[in-house]
């Protein structure tokens, strides 16, 4: 089962794909995630990645589709994938369509998280996550059972994303608005988009996200 998960930044796109994981067995391919280990490397091209993420802009196409469909190809997605913050411009949703019919594969489920604007702010403020092993927490919604220490690994590390401060949330938004929101009706002309409310707790969004699944 190949799915995409659609929505704004601080949807719950990443902490849905989590769950999934661990209920389906799919892998997440997140391209935020691999444009983080990419700065984080400390490479060449990891600094002009980190520029352009501190600004809330988006990197350029050709680069995120190598690093999509490299990950595609790659045996641990047997069981299929899911799509985290990918595509997120028209040019990506349709490199992606044309990736996927030359490596004869096909998207099941094209899921949009749709949130208000002002729950964006408050989950994007408060957002952190383990500096270990990436899972990810909410200073309001979401704390580790036992203080300071990981649910998930044990570490007593946690990470704030640069990108989540206020100026660059409205960037961002900015970029969701002009860039990313166009390939919805690409989607929903298909006749593959399926949009649930994102709005409720994490349990009732994954819910309604299973009945997506189980339907086909
Ligand atoms: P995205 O990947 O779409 O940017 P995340 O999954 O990282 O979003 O979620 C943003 C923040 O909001 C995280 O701190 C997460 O724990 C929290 N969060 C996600 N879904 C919900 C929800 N349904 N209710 C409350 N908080 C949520
Ligand atoms: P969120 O879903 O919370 O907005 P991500 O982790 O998906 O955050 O993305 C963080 C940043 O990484 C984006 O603001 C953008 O600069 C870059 N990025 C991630 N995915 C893409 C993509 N598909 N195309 C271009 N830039 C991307
Ligand atoms: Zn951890």
């Amino acid at each position: 089962m190949n799915l995409i998960i659609l929505g704004p930044p601080g949807a719950g796109k990443g902490t849905q794909s989590e769950k999934m994981v661990e209920t389906f067995g799919l892998v997440q391919l997140s391209t935020g995630d691999m444009l983080r280990a990419e700065v984080k490397s400390g490479s060449e091209p990891g600094d002009e990645t980190k520029n352009i993420m501190d600004l809330g802009e988006l990197v350029p196409d050709d680069r995120i589709v190598a690093m999509i469909s490299k990950q595609i190809d790659k045996p641990s997605t047997v069981k299929g994938f899911i799509l985290d913050g990918f595509p997120r411009t028209t040019v990506q949703a349709r490199a992606l369509d044309a990736m996927l019919s030359e490596k004869s594969l096909k998207m099941d489920h094209v899921i949009q998280l749709v949130v208000d604007e002002n729950v964006i702010v408050e989950r994007l403020s408060g957002r952190f996550s383990c500096s270990e092993c990436g899972v990810g927490y909410h200073d309001s919604f979401k704390n580790p059972v036992e203080d300071g220490k990981c649910d998930k690994c044990g570490a007593q590390e946690f990470l704030r994303r640069s990108d989540d401060k206020p100026e660059t949330v409205r960037s961002r938004l900015l970029a969701y608005r002009e860039q990313t929101a166009p390939i919805i009706p690409f989607y929903s002309d298909k006749g593959v988009l399926q949009s649930i409310d994102g709005m409720g707790t994490v349990e009732e969004v994954f819910d309604k996200i299973n009945e997506i699944v189980a339907g086909g």
